[in-house]
Parts: structure tokens; C-alpha cells; sequence
């Protein structure tokens, strides 16, 4: 699986790996590139006045961002059309498709743009110029590739002529007219044969060179090549790239094999389908399959120790038993008692989450999903929920507790993180102790916890107002403790200033903690939100803007849970801001 995206600036951690994956593709791929022009992409993409072009990078890239393919397309706004510069796919990686997806894309772009085409080079396969069998069979294959998408040779000119004898480095200039129509006439080419040569090889050429090549073209208007490897064109061009207007639904499938039976554990199995059936009512939601996420991100966020533990005690156990700690030995971390049950109680934070043959699983399932839904925020959507079970916010940097092993929406908010601002909003009854310790010291991801007052809910010991975050995250960890009986007024009121913060933030990704035990009757919460509350929810966190992901975590009234999970969504959908939604995608000059 891949993903293409486009890359317009070099401030993100993000951007900068893929460009120098792009930089070490262009290198093993085009040997013969000088090393100026290898690293002068940053640049590109940076100083659009210098070049006298904006240069647009598409990457294809897995979801864990390794660069398979990119393409850089050059927008010249004074004579209105694209160049494309360079396209490739990693070593070793031609002919998966990625080269045709890539030139999708780049056409997608050129006719959002509203140029009169697109411009590039290809080699010649004319065998009276070219000496090699081989080069000459690459060059038809490559020639062959354009000629599906109507994308010929401009015909009776020097363009690819050598400038020294046997000099086989020859290119055809190229058009692609996008599918439409066009006549082009003699003195727009020239033009465009200047602005190519004096911008891009400004330094190779002299003046009187370019005009002499500019005005070889003198058929008016131009002539193009007509099929030669292909019967006709059969690629038309695709719409301009448009967001998709539905959810990505990304489901654990194999939670179920985590099931603690033992008496009142409210977090059972039946949550998921009951959630499920109330969405299959809507037409809200495009499911999508889960991708692994790779163990070094859940590493980024939990302890390498911890997770281990949580690996080998799980594994160790026989099916359908339950360890629940009974010491804690906090006094002396140094020396964590030996005996793998005995251990538990220095990585639990109570006595009620126990660990089973199945945790470690399901709790991976359920990062998995929710890095999933959060890498088609890259994508297309605008919109994502990971309907999963265990819950994981209550998962500490080196602790679980609460029903959760891994903190989820932690992990979603860490992989995004490395694409922009990232503000998590946890609107669960109990306080998101887990998220706050895990980003208590950073200021690029924004913890926003709304819930009962510690003083009478779980954990008892975070979610106090004077929390603050801490060196370079102070300020950037916010807590709304609320009474035993607060009401929907209250509530929403509460969520109103949690979206100002948010607001205020500006963040580029929002992760919502999305609890449903804020519900009427919900067996661990004292609030009483009923079904159109939550809809007013959704509405209200769906019009900020930003582009989220919603990350189920608890409610345990399976009776309601399922109406109240549609009724929000609802909101979501009423919320759709479409204005934004495109800003997100394209982005013009
Ligand atoms: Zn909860």
C-alpha cells in the first residue's frame, strides 16, 4: 500500500526524510544528474522567485513514509503550464504501477492548476541517433508509457539534435494536453522551449543557442507525434483531486480474542458490534483495512522495557487466565521483583485491569487501527475513526491500567506528529492520564482533557486543573475537571472553551479520545449526556476544521453505546466544512 503526497516546503521532520530519500533515488536513478542539481531541491521547493518556477514534489511513500516513487513538477505561472521535471520509482521498484500513479497525480495537479498542459522531455528511440540496443528498447518502453495518455513528441525541430557528434543524451520536448483539444500555437512553444532552456539549463546553454533552438520550431500550430506503440490513447485524464466526503472506518477485527470474563468487567466484546451495527444504519463510513504499525513508533511513546513485559507476561500465560497485581513494588524500581506475575504490579497502575493471554494482541490491533485511520488523514479524508477495543488512553508511557495496554491515540498522535501540529481532544468521563504523560513535556502535540473531577473519578491521582504540562510542554496540557452531576449545558459550555484553546493552537491534525461513558446510565460515569448531546458534540468538534481522527475509548452502556456513537457521528457529518477541507488538499499559489 501507498500514498501519494505532495510536498510544497521543507519544514516538517516528515518532509525533509522524504526529500532526502528523494535526493538518494535521484542519485542511483540518474547517475549522470550533477551534484548541484541533486541538491538543489530544498531550495526548489523553498525559493520559487530564484528559479522563476514553484516546484511541486509528489512523493509515493508506504505508510510508514518510505519514499517508493516521486515526481517534481515545475508550475510556470508567467507562460501558464507545468514541466515535469523528473519522474521515478526507487531502485527496483519499476513496474508496480507507481510511475502511472505518480503522472495520474501530476495530471490531477496540472488540470487543478488551469494550465495549458503539461511540458517534459523524454529520450529519443531513433535508432539512426542511438547506438545501443538496449538504450534504445528503454527508451520506446518509456516513449510507449506517455503515448497512453495521448502525451507525444513536438515533430520538425532541432530540440534532439546533438550539439557534439555522437552524442546520444538526446530528448524529444513533449505535451500533454490533458485530454483536451489544444492547438498549440508556434509562438507559445517558443516560448516555452525559452523559459525551459534559460530557466533549467541556463548555465549549459548560451542565448543564441536557446533562440536558435526556439525557432527551429516552425510549423504553426505545432505538430505532434501520433501513436506509435500504443493503438490510441486510452488514459483520460482523472477529475481534480477532490477529498472524500465519508469517514475512513478502521475496525479491530480481532479484539474479541480479548475477553476477561471475569464478573463486572464492563470492557467486554460486545462494544464493538453494538457500535457497529448503529454505523451500518448510516452511509457516513468507508471501511478500510488495517496496516501494522511498525513496533519502533510504539517505542516512540512506550517504554521499550514496558512493552516487552507486556509481550513475554502475555505469551506466558495460559488461555483464559487472568493475572491481577497484588504488590506494587514502588518503593524500589530499581529492583522489580523476578517472578513475571509478581512483576505485573510495577507496571499496573490498579487492581482491576488484569493482563491475559490476549491483551498484548488486541492492544497492538488497536494501535494498528488507529495509526491506520490516522495515515488516511494523509490521504483523502478529512474524517477517520478507529472503532477499537482494548481503550488505551489511560496507558502510561511505562504503565496500563484502566482497561488499556497501549495508549492508541498516543501512537496516532506520535505518527502524525512527524506531518504537523498535532492537538489531542479526550472527551472520555475519565480523565486521559496516559496521553498527558506521555506528551507532558512537549509543545507539538496539545493534550486537552475533559472529565470528572480526579476527586471522585478514576485515576484519582491526574486530570487536576493545575496540570499544566512541563520545560517545553508548559502550556501546552490542559485540564477541564467537572463535578459529579454536571449537565449538558455545562458540558458544552466546557467543550466551547476546550475548542477555543484548540483553535488557538492551530493545530494541522486534531486525535479525538472519544469516551462514550459521559452517557445517561453509563456504569462507570455520573454525567448524563443523552443521544442528540453527543450529536451537538460532533458538530461542534467537527467544525473547527482540522483534519481528526476519532479513537473509540470507553463507554460500557452497550444498551445506548451504539445510538450514541451514530448520534455523534451525525454531528460529524453536519459539521462538514467543505471550504476547509479542500484548503487542506490544494493549495494554490
Ligand atoms: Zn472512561
Amino acid at each position: 500500500m501507498f500514498r501519494i503526497r505532495k510536498i510544497y516546503d521543507v519544514t516538517s521532520a516528515a518532509n525533509r526524510d522524504a526529500i532526502e530519500q528523494v535526493q538518494e533515488i535521484m542519485r542511483r536513478q540518474f547517475p549522470r544528474t550533477r551534484s548541484k542539481d541533486l541538491s538543489k531541491l530544498p531550495r526548489q521547493l523553498n525559493d520559487p522567485l530564484q528559479y522563476q518556477y514553484r516546484t511541486i514534489l509528489f512523493v509515493a511513500e508506504n505508510a510508514v513514509g518510505k519514499v517508493k516513487g516521486f515526481a517534481t513538477l515545475l508550475h510556470m505561472s508567467d507562460i501558464n503550464i507545468a514541466y515535469l521535471e523528473l519522474i521515478s520509482a526507487a531502485p527496483g521498484k519499476s513496474g508496480g504501477g507507481i510511475g502511472g500513479v505518480l503522472y495520474d497525480r501530476v495530471r490531477e495537479e496540472a488540470l487543478s492548476l488551469g494550465v495549458l498542459g503539461i511540458f517534459l522531455e523524454c529520450s529519443v528511440d531513433d535508432p539512426a541517433l542511438i547506438n545501443d540496443p538496449e538504450i534504445l528498447k528503454e527508451n520506446a518502453r518509456r516513449l510507449k508509457f506517455y503515448e497512453q495518455y495521448g502525451t507525444f513528441p513536438i515533430l520538425n525541430n532541432i530540440y534532439a539534435t546533438p550539439a557534439e557528434p555522437g552524442d546520444e543524451d538526446l530528448y524529444f520536448l513533449m505535451y500533454d494536453s490533458l485530454g483536451r483539444d489544444t492547438r498549440l500555437s508556434r509562438e507559445r512553444v517558443r516560448d516555452v522551449v525559452r523559459a525551459v532552456l534559460e530557466r533549467k539549463y541556463g548555465d549549459l546553454f548560451d542565448k543564441q543557442h536557446i533562440e536558435m533552438v526556439a525557432r527551429s520550431f516552425r510549423d504553426d500550430p505545432v505538430v505532434l507525434g501520433t501513436p506509435k506503440y500504443v493503438r490510441r490513447p486510452t488514459k483520460t485524464p482523472v477529475s481534480i483531486y477532490q477529498p472524500s466526503n465519508s469517514i475512513a472506518l478502521v475496525v479491530n477485527e480481532s479484539h474479541n480474542i480479548h475477553h476477561v470474563t471475569d464478573r463486572g468487567y464492563v470492557e467486554a466484546p460486545v462494544r464493538i458490534p453494538v457500535i457497529l451495527h448503529e454505523l451500518n444504519k448510516t452511509q457516513y463510513f468507508t471501511r478500510i483495512k488495517p496496516i501494522n504499525a511498525p513496533d519502533r513508533l510504539i517505542r516512540r511513546v512506550h517504554d521499550k522495557d514496558y512493552i516487552d513485559y507486556l509481550n513475554r507476561a502475555c505469551k506466558s500465560l495460559p488461555l483464559g487466565k487472568s493475572i491481577y497485581p497484588i504488590i506494587f513494588p514502588i518503593r524500589n524500581v530499581l529492583r522489580p521483583p523476578k517472578d513475571i506475575e509478581l512483576q505485573v504490579g510495577y507496571y499496573c497502575m490498579d487492581t482491576f485491569t488484569p493482563l491475559n493471554r490476549n491483551a498484548y494482541l488486541a492492544a497492538h490491533g488497536a494501535v494498528d487501527c488507529a495509526v491506520t485511520g490516522a495515515s488516511a488523514l494523509l490521504e483523502n479524508y478529512h474524517f477517520a475513526y478507529a472503532l477499537v477495543r482494548p481503550p488505551g488512553h489511560h496507558a502510561e508511557r511505562r504503565a496500563f491500567g484502566g482497561f488499556c495496554y497501549f495508549n492508541s491515540a498516543a501512537v496516532a498522535a506520535e505518527y502524525l506528529s512527524d506531518y504537523g501540529r498535532v492537538a489531542v481532544l479526550d472527551v472520555d468521563f475519565h480523565h486521559g492520564n496516559g496521553t498527558q504523560d506521555i506528551f507532558y513535556e512537549r509543545s507539538d502535540v496539545l493534550t486537552v482533557s475533559i472529565h470528572g473531577h480526579p476527586k471522585f473519578a478514576y485515576p484519582h491521582f491526574s486530570g487536576f486543573s493545575d496540570e499544566k504540562g512541563q520545560r517545553e510542554g508548559e502550556g501546552f496540557n490542559i485540564n477541564f475537571p467537572l463535578p459529579e452531576s454536571t449537565t449538558a449545558e455545562q458540558y458544552h459550555r466546557t467543550l466551547n472553551k476546550a475548542l477555543k484553546h484548540i483553535k488557538v493552537y492551530n493545530p494541522d491534525f486534531m486525535v479525538v479520545c472519544l469516551g462514550l461513558d459521559t452517557a445517561k446510565s453509563d456504569p462507570t460515569g455520573t454525567w448524563s449526556l443523552r443521544a442528540g448531546d453527543f450529536r451537538e458534540n460532533g458538530r461542534m468538534i467537527g467544525s473547527l476544521g482540522i483534519a481528526t481522527l476519532i479513537v473509540q475509548e470507553g463507554g460500557y452502556r452497550t444498551r445506548t453505546l451504539g445510538t450514541n456513537a451514530r448520534y455523534f457521528f451525525e454531528g460529524i457529518m453536519m459539521s462538514t466544512h467543505k471550504k476547509d477541507m479542500q484548503k487542506k488538499f490544494i493549495r494554490l499559489n
